[in-house]
């Protein structure tokens, strides 16, 4: 007999009928022997229709109030399913977030689960009940109690909380697609189910706009090794497979707070190969990593800063043994990369810089929480460290420095995240990405090997911000993210400028980052103030993007897999605005009208696209 967790989703209870089918799916797992808590959202688009509501009466809603709204969509549907288990015989018993425990932090809106009270769930489940839990909700634990929200699609992170919490054998997450695609498949109709995925690899595609799962289910899945499986709640299909490492025990205290920073690693064997001045078009990207790929020159970090007038600057790194082949690359190419438009551009230039070294912060606890980034890089600063190149995902921060200084700054990170030192370092870049145990409950499954691209992520919800002429010192992208962390603000892709320019004396560079679309005009004018007061230049926001990305922990060390995205966008003419890669991924921002172009020409371009055409419940 198994404890299971299954959560159902908005479309899955959207009607009398489909509250009806799931009691039944309920009841027929608990008769095969199972003891069962569900998890349900609010039916159908019943979150969307009170966030209008709200909206028609307050441009701006209070955040309780807006919590108070939103956590009335789950408790009708567990009232609902519960009768409709009772119905069938099966004594069940709904619960609220505040009901069951679920002790969250006083943020409305976001809040994160703190700790879940097993207590009374254990009592019921012992009586033979179905407990029904409302998803997506808690209680704050100081003092007055609130109702707090944990988020859009917040209650896939309620249910494998409560799986954590329990113990539970696995968490089955019930969705209107038969598991995880190669890509949405409403965008792509040609999206292939895929078997089994690695934590690390959902966890990347789910922030990157993969909105199957909550990127912090993800994360605690990963983080308490909770079997995590998404299926259709039409069919017996068996889904997809998120598999994790078996993690070592964990608290149940601070169940999504606990150390943000798990590793402190780093890599004084890489180069970097700058080209400044390349034309803003399509198809440079292609042609340069293209060219690259075909000397079998693995690139590590690519980044591809914010075109200024009409060009741009690219940088990327290399492991030293192959730093020559790279540059000699670079440097044939550059006199080809000439501004059509412009011809008296002048060509692009080559920069090498040889010493330098990769030091990154990693952990699955720093998703969504944009002071872990911040701190990073107020702890160089405070270490005297100057930040060259910065490269993000959503389990990674790397930053490119001195090579001189990376025992300090690997001694000061050490520090500031509390990682002993025998912890940190010992991982190889994306060593822990694959799957890396055997597929919970299917024993007889093939264990999927680690294709260059698992999957493709298209997100339309991002702003770009750029911020010209920050003078160049240890110290600014602290004082910048720093500022945007306080006013909690989640900063995606960071790229700086490789172009260093002198102004009043000050040596200067651009930067630029994305930030999700509902934080671009209040962060805008937050950093026009403060640009203002620190003597930086412009502050320009481009919310009109697009960003595409790859997932595969398989492009570790696989010359090419980039090129070909880019020779992909470069095919259907579609310029590439920003560059910005980590081990298992990389994205392109695009204008908003090519996303989905962009996002269909990859998906072909990688092979992921089958003959199998997926229809969605509408
Ligand atoms: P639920 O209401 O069940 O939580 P969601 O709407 O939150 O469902 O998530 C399911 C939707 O996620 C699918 O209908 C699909 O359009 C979208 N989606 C985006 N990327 C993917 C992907 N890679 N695989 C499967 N579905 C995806
Ligand atoms: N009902 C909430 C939403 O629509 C939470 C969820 O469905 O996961 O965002
Ligand atoms: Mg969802």
């Amino acid at each position: 007999m198994a404890l299971i967790v299954q959560k159902y989703g908005g479309t899955s209870v959207g009607s009398v009928e489909r509250i009806q089918a799931v009691a039944q799916r309920v009841y027929k797992t608990v008769k095969a022997g199972n003891s069962i808590v569900v998890v349900v959202s609010a039916m159908g688009k019943t979150t969307d229709g009170l966030v209008k509501l709200a909206t028609e009466i307050s441009p701006n809603p209070n955040r309780r109030e807006m919590d108070m709204l939103l956590s009335t969509g789950e408790q009708v549907t567990i009232a609902l399913l519960s009768m409709a288990l009772q119905e069938l015989g099966q004594p069940a018993i709904s619960m609220t977030g505040a009901q069951v425990g679920i002790v969250t932090e006083a943020e409305h809106s976001r809040a994160r689960i703190l700790h879940i009270e097993t207590t009374r769930l254990t009592r019921h489940i012992n009586a033979g009940k179905v407990v029904v839990v409302a998803g997506f909700q808690g209680t704050s634990s100081a003092g007055e109690m609130e109702i707090t929200t944990l988020g859009r699609g917040g209650s896939d992170t309620s249910a494998v909380a409560i799986a954590a919490a329990l113990g539970a054998s696995f968490c089955e997450i019930y969705t209107d697609v038969p598991g995880i695609l190669t890509t949405d498949p409403r965008l792509v109709a040609e999206a292939q189910l895929m078997d089994a995925i690695s934590c690390d690899e959902m966890l990347e595609l789910a922030s990157l706009g993969a909105k199957v799962l909550h990127p912090r289910a993800v994360e605690i899945a990963r983080n308490y090794g909770v079997p995590l499986v998404v299926r259709s709640s039409w069919t017996d299909q068996p889904g997809t497979w998120v598999t994790s490492a078996k993690p070592q025990g964990r608290s149940l205290i601070n169940l999504e707070i606990a150390r943000p920073v798990d590793h402190v690693e780093f890599d004084t064997n890489q180069a970097k190969v700058a080209l400044l001045r390349v034309p803003d078009k399509p198809g440079v990207a292609a042609r340069l990593f293209g060219e690259i790929s075909r000397q079998k020159v693995d690139v590590d970090l690519i980044i591809q800063s914010v075109h200024e007038g009409n060009s741009n600057d690219i940088a990327f790194t290399v492991t030293t043994p192959i730093l020559k082949r790279a540059e000699a690359v670079a440097t044939a190419i550059a006199p080809a990369l000439r501004s059509q438009s412009n011809p008296k551009l002048e060509e692009a230039e080559v920069m090498v810089e040889h010493n330098i070294a990769k030091v990154s912060i990693a952990g699955a606890g720093m998703i969504g929480r944009p002071g872990v980034a911040a701190k990073m890089f107020a702890t160089l600063a405070e270490a005297g460290v100057n930040i060259q190149m910065i490269s993000t995902s959503e389990v990674k921060v790397s930053c490119v420095v001195d090579a001189a200084q990376c025992d300090r700054a690997v001694l000061a990170l050490r520090t500031a995240f509390e990682i002993e030192a025998g912890e940190q370092g010992s991982r190889g870049a994306g060593e822990s990405a694959c799957i890396d145990s055997p597929l919970p409950l299917r024993p007889s499954a093939p264990l999927p090997n680690c294709p260059l691209v698992r999957g493709v992520a298209l997100d339309l919800k991002q702003a770009r911000l750029a911020i010209r002429q920050l003078p160049d010192r240890p110290g600014m992208a602290a004082k910048l993210f720093g500022l945007l962390a306080q006013h909690n603000i989640s900063v995606d892709m960071i790229i700086q400028s490789q172009r260093c320019r002198v102004i009043d004396g000050v040596p200067r560079r651009d930067i630029a980052f994305t930030v999700s679309q509902m934080d671009g005009e209040s962060a805008k004018e937050m950093l026009i103030q403060v640009a203002a007061e620190l003597g930086w230049g412009e502050v320009v926001l481009d919310s009109a993007i697009a960003k595409v990305s790859i997932v595969g922990a398989g492009m570790v060390g696989q010359p090419g897999v980039a090129a070909k995205m880019f020779e992909a966008l470069a095919q259907q003419q579609i310029n590439i605005q920003m560059i910005a890669t980590s081990e298992i991924k990389t994205s392109c921002v695009v204008a908003q009208e090519q996303g989905v172009k962009a996002l269909q020409a990859i998906h072909t371009a990688f092979g992921l696209a089958g003959s199998e055409k997926f229809v969605v419940p509408a």
